[in-house]
């Protein structure tokens, strides 16, 4: 679960991680009250969206005075920004950070993260920080360096003191980078953060040691242990159709293709939008309905899908095991009658009760295309769509 920057920077501060005065805003008044509370000028205002790249997307602009700080966050706020984060449909921005402008020395990359390889978390660090840091792992990867920590000795001096040196530290600033470094991995450790980024880390032109931007992402399965953290979740920033599915426990995940799926089971789901893309097609969603699926929660996934607009052709695929088969009929010609269907739906069923649940489909006198095996419902579905 990914929050804002202006939440993340919260956080930091609850854990001594030093960062700029700054203040969330709602409206362009806010802004100017959050800017004459800071009572320092310029001040940067940064648009906060769940993506980065704001900086080159035309999310983050300084403001002189207060007009300026009326004038940006008035463009800002409503506005759909778009960066090679967001996709080309961008985000719409509800709220601004306004920030105390920093005189910036110098501007560098630190990131931690869990690394499943090592099964450790690993620091990421570079020299070459700030808004071009792809084009650096693209191009100049040897100017990150990574240093791996064992989580079960925590963070050891001799580590805040490898990345320090690796970071071509001042001397003078060494102890804030390491103070910054020991109690970010803290907050890493003790929130179940599975990303934290600092891009910028800078050293300003007085030596003082800042986290100017801040991503942190948590791991969702450890989110029942940290009420806090997640009364932080911002739905906004979540593709409806997926915060829709997360109330039924359906496992959704939205796609670019076009063909829907509807599947039981983590596993199958994988294997038919592999079955769909040998086909010719694209998948238009993951969809699990898990193993024990009931009637109504088949009819909301039907439902969900038939809400994207993107859906050309539905492919029901289900093993009836522990979800029957006639259940599962059940709810997809309850789905149907409901909310009317307006493209091919491809079944193949196989599995307990299979042919009660085909008497189902086709007693209801909807237009189903029966697949008999895994290659047929492949075929038939692509036939749908091309
Ligand atoms: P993003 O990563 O989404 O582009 P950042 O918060 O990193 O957004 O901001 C982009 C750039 O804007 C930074 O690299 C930095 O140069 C500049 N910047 C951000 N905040 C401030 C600030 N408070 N003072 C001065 N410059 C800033
Ligand atoms: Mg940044």
């Amino acid at each position: 679960m990914k929050i804002h920057e202006y939440q993340a920077k919260e956080l930091f501060r609850k854990y001594n991680v030093p960062v700029a005065e700054s203040c969330v805003a709602f409206s362009k008044e806010e802004a100017l009250k959050a800017a004459n509370d800071l009572g320092v000028f310029p001040v940067v205002i940064k648009a906060q969206i769940h993506a980065g790249g704001r900086g080159k997307g035309g999310g983050v602009k300084l403001a002189a005075n207060q007009e300026q700080v009326l004038t940006i966050a008035d463009q800002f706020l409503g506005m759909r920004l778009v960066t090679h984060q967001t996709g080309p449909e961008g985000k719409i921005v509800r709220k601004v950070l306004v920030e105390a402008g920093q005189s910036i020395d110098k501007e560098f990359y630190l990131s931690l993260l869990v690394d499943r390889h090592t099964e450790k978390i690993v620091i990421m660090a570079s020299q070459a920080g700030g808004i071009d840091i792809e084009d650096v792992a693209q191009k100049t990867p040897e100017k990150i360096f990574k240093v791996y920590v064992d989580p079960l000795l925590g963070i050891q001096g001799y580590q805040l003191r490898e990345v320090g040196f690796r970071l071509g530290f001042p001397a003078p600033a060494m102890k804030q980078l390491y103070g910054l470094l020991f109690n970010l991995y803290k907050f890493f450790v003790e929130n179940d953060a599975s990303l934290v980024e600092i891009n910028p880390l800078i050293l300003t032109s007085e030596g003082v040691v800042l986290a100017l931007d801040a991503k942190v992402d948590f791991d969702s399965n450890a989110l029942y242990r940290h009420k806090d953290i997640l009364e932080l979740r911002d739905l906004d920033e979540e593709d409806p159709l997926e915060v829709e599915a997360s109330k039924y426990n359906l496992n959704y995940v939205n796609l670019d293709g076009n063909v829907g799926n509807i599947v039981n089971g983590a596993g199958l789901a994988m294997a038919t939008m592999d079955i769909i893309k040998n086909a010719g097609a694209a998948p238009a969603n993951f969809m699990d309905v898990g193993g024990g699926a009931t009637s109504e929660q088949v009819e909301n996934a039907f439902r969900i899908i038939l809400a994207d607009p993107k859906v050309k052709a539905i492919l029901i695929n289900i093993f009836g095991g522990i979800l029957r088969c006639d259940i599962f009929a059940k709810g997809v010609v309850d789905a149907v009658k409901k909310t009317g269907i307006s493209v091919p739906v491809v079944v193949r069923m196989r599995g307990t009760n299979m042919d009660e649940g085909k008497k189902i489909l086709i007693d209801s006198g909807l237009n189903f295309i029966n697949a008999f095996d895994l290659s047929d419902a492949a075929a038939k579905i692509a036939a749908a769509v091309n």
